[in-house]
């Protein structure tokens, strides 16, 4: 059987940053994916700064700002009434604060330039059409086995393997959480928007049961759009089908909307729709020599935009957490997950709420406190994203 020392399971945005992080730690790491190739949907994904300075430490920054759009300002305007409600500036205050700015991307592209990234570092290696289908753990050692039949022994396995995690199966068996809410999200050319988009500007409309949110990406050459709405026909027993949050209940769904938002949610894509999960967050996601990572760890609603930037953050921190234990596993992923838990599940639950007040009811005490909190606020007001975002001055 062959023996990988240090074993990641999922090539996606959280194991091949891993993957990165434990090379330039100056550790072997190894990546299996189950797919053909390694690949992102077609849309787009924002970095926050806390993301950002660790993906400048991985030397891969530059390679992100040359597709990525630096939005100048997020801003928050009501879905039915097209008013605005507050804005983030990400101009030089901001940038002070954090150390970075905002980037906005294409999934594809962020990948991208980790695999390159991964693909020239000689430490990293690549397999894909490897698919686990089970995992032994030894506590010294765990054992992964693939659907084609083979085993890997591993000292170490890092399950990076998503929101359905197999090695998640080992420490927990809870499922994932649905709160109703579905997203259909696509990028279209920017010649083919017709519609008065700022192209400076990321834009979230929040509303009754849905938003909607707009930014340019690939240099401004497509314009991303997600837009997410409760499904009026979820029921628990019809989960597992697509007889919910289907593309009717799109449009009627921001049939109220103001114009802009009617105008956008016709230039969707409607064949494929992304149901929208949590999960509960985990008090221990360490057994043995297996540990998680990103969504397998702490999948999140993605309200605070947070999801890839926690797995960005998991990964920096196993790396820092290897070197500081000098390679020794056991101290390592203790320290890691005592690190990770309480700041993963603090950002779990917060999106859970964010997305509670995006979506709060017009004329609701929760919609009023929002838009008044939102209103009194100025642009260059961030005291509420020093936790999120790490203030540098704190
Ligand atoms: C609508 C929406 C918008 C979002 N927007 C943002 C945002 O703006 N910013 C942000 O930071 N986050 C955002 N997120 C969250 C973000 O997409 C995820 O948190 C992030 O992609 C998780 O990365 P991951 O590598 O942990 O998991 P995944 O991307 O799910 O990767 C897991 C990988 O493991 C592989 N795999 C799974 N099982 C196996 C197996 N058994 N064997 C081998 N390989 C396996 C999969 O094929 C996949 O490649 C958003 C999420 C959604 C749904």
């Amino acid at each position: 059987m062959r023996h990988i020392p240090l074993l990641t399971i999922g090539g996606g945005i959280g194991g091949m940053t891993t993957a990165l992080a434990l090379a330039q730690a100056g550790f072997d790491a190894h990546i299996v994916e189950q797919a053909p190739e390694f690949a992102e949907i077609g849309a787009g994904i924002q970095l926050a700064p806390n993301a950002l300075r660790i993906l400048d430490s991985l030397g891969v920054l530059d390679a992100v700002n040359e597709v990525a759009v630096r939005p100048r300002n997020l801003v928050f305007l009501h879905a039915d009434t097209g008013k605005h409600l507050t804005t983030i500036d990400f101009g030089t205050p901001f940038r002070e604060r954090y150390g970075q700015s905002y980037s906005v991307l294409h999934r594809g592209d962020l990948l991208d330039v980790l695999l390159a990234a991964c693909r020239e570092h000689p430490k990293v290696t690549l397999e894909n059409n490897r698919q686990v289908v089970d995992i032994e753990e030894h506590g010294t050692t765990a054992v992964v086995h693939f659907a084609d039949g083979e085993s890997y022994r591993t000292d170490a396995l890092i399950g990076a393997d998503g929101l359905k995690s197999r090695a998640r199966q080992l420490l927990s068996d809870d499922k994932p959480v649905t709160d109703a809410y579905v997203a259909y999200r696509g990028a279209l050319p920017m010649d083919q928007v017709d519609l008065p988009v700022e192209q400076d500007d990321e834009i979230i409309w929040v509303g009754p049961d849905r938003h909607l949110v707009q930014y340019p990406i690939r240099r401004g050459e497509l314009y991303n759009q997600v837009a997410v709405f409760r499904s009026p026909s979820y029921r628990p027993e019809i989960e597992h089908t697509d007889r919910w949050g289907g593309p009717d209940e799109l449009t009627e769904a921001f049939a109220t909307s103001c114009v802009q938002v009617r105008e956008s949610v016709k230039m969707f894509n409607t064949s494929r729709r992304w149901p929208m999960y949590d999960r509960e967050p985990l008090d221990n996601w360490t057994r043995g020599r297996v540990t998680l990572l990103g969504d397998a760890a702490h999948p999140m609603f993605q309200y605070l935009a947070q999801g890839a930037c926690q797995a960005i953050e998991d990964a920096d921190c196993l790396a820092r957490q290897l070197v500081k234990h000098s390679g020794d596993i056991d101290e390592a992923f203790a320290a890691y997950q005592a690190e990770r838990i309480p700041r993963t599940a603090l950002v779990q639950r917060v999106a859970r709420g964010w997305g509670q007040v995006w979506h709060a009811h017009n004329d609701t005490p929760l919609s009023a406190l929002r838009d008044r909190v939102f209103g009194r606020r100025s642009p260059d007001d961030f005291t509420d994203l020093d936790w999120l975002y790490q203030s540098l001055a704190v």
